[in-house]
């Protein structure tokens, strides 16, 4: 069956201005919309047509043959996961349990803020920055361009887009600035919490 765009759960407009109603409607309704679209041409008609989208995404990883493949289901997942880990309302210190493990994993969140901008910032050129659970505990990484925590078997927590796109029309070069808006006010914690 074929992929289709999600709809979001806040207005274009609602995460403004950390993330603008252009950058979100050129991003979800574009550069999304076309991953897809990609997606759909390369499996339409073959046998990998029926599979999940985290079957493709294991299927293709580490596989040359199979790089468009790879590329189009990671951006597939990855912007599907990405807009719920925004939020109108979001952003500043967790509570609860996601607090607890990241006070025990990182020392504090001002630790972990520190981890997670170098994983955003230290990603050189397109890809993503993640808070993930790995052997049970949690940590940070990035993954070049549609690469992805679950093509290597672990499980993502929290995810950022630091392609261009995602921030070059309301930062420009300053994507330190777009990682810090995302921190302080539009992380979905409460999401982040439901994938422990
Ligand atoms: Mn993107």
């Amino acid at each position: 069956m074929a992929f289709t765009l999600p709809k979001l759960d806040f207005e274009t407009s609602a995460l403004a201005p950390h993330i603008s109603e252009q950058t979100m409607k050129l991003h979800h309704g574009v550069h999304h919309q076309t991953y897809i679209t990609n997606l759909n041409n390369i499996i339409e008609g073959t046998d990998l047509a029926d599979k999940s989208l985290e079957e493709l995404i294991k299927f293709s990883a580490n596989n040359e043959s199979y790089k468009g493949l790879f590329n189009n289901a990671g951006q597939t997942w990855n912007h599907n996961f990405f807009w719920k880990c925004l939020s109108p309302n979001g952003g500043g210190k967790p509570s609860g349990i996601l607090a607890e493990r990241i006070d025990a994993d990182f020392g504090s969140y001002e630790a972990f803020a520190e981890a997670f901008t170098a994983a955003a910032i230290g990603r050189f050129g397109s890809g993503w920055a993640w808070l993930v659970e790995k052997d049970g505990k949690l940590a940070c990484m990035n993954t070049l361009n549609g690469d992805n925590p679950i093509a290597a078997g672990v499980k993502p927590v929290l995810g950022l887009d630091v392609w261009e796109h995602a921030y070059y029309l309301d930062y420009h070069y300053k994507r330190a600035g777009y990682v810090k808006a995302f921190l302080d006010n539009l992380a979905n914690w409460e999401f982040a919490a439901a994938q422990l």
